[in-house]
């Protein structure tokens, strides 16, 4: 740890992003236990036979406080709240030993606008951190979001697969050939979002392409 972050965390001191209280990392271990004994900790690997995506991890249901929390780390001044959902994938011993199957690393990504209006992609924060954990080559900007297109959250099922088409490229196609692609989101819920980059991904090259995701919609 250096000075500087010794010096702010004397200040202002960390506090858990469920409860508030002081906290190291962000969580406390009452919440943590709490969470990880809860019916919506899943902690599951699902695999897919019918889709581009090939395997699928996710840590919690979305719902509950879990889902409120993700609803506000949409907003800025909630970005700390990557440091408590991380304390969920860092040292997560079932997660380590999906994560060792891939190569790389990269966040699915969000257009220029939604970057300007928040200033950060959510769901770089995490993966970043998750990509160190399991010591695999963090790749952000493989691909990009070329369309701005209506969030996935006001559509169904139908509209949102049509919503996603061609409104992904690919930045560096030498980058990807033959590796294994892990994605990362904060949320899935129907996989059309996913399914449409592993399709690109694939076209591409990729050898294998799955997807790790702090929620599923269930
Ligand atoms: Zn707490």
């Amino acid at each position: 740890m250096n000075f500087l972050k010794k010096a702010l965390d004397f200040i202002f001191p960390p506090s858990c992003g469920i409860c508030g209280k002081i906290a190291e990392n962000y969580l406390c271990e009452n919440c943590k236990q709490n969470l990880i004994n809860s019916k919506m900790f899943l902690n599951k690997v699902k695999l897919y036979q019918d889709k581009y995506i090939n395997e699928h991890f996710y840590v919690f249901s979305y719902e509950g406080i879990i889902r409120e929390k993700i609803l506000q780390y949409k907003f800025k001044e909630y970005s700390y709240l990557s440091n408590t959902f991380c304390e969920f994938f860092i040292n997560n011993k079932k997660l380590y030993g999906f994560l060792k199957k891939y190569d790389i690393i990269t966040p699915v990504p969000i257009s220029n606008l939604r970057m300007r209006e928040r200033g950060y992609n959510q769901s770089d924060l995490i993966a970043r951190k998750v990509a160190k954990f399991a010591n695999i080559t963090y790749y952000p900007k493989i691909l990009i979001k070329s369309k701005n297109n209506k969030p996935q959250s006001t559509l169904n099922k139908e509209q949102r697969l049509e919503n996603v088409k061609n409104v992904y490229k690919i930045q560096n196609i030498a980058k990807i050939k033959e590796r294994r692609i892990l994605l990362f989101d904060d949320i899935y819920t129907t996989g059309a979002t996913a399914n449409e980059c592993a399709r690109i991904l694939k076209q591409a090259g990729a050898q294998n392409v799955g997807i790790l995701t702090f929620t599923k919609d269930i």
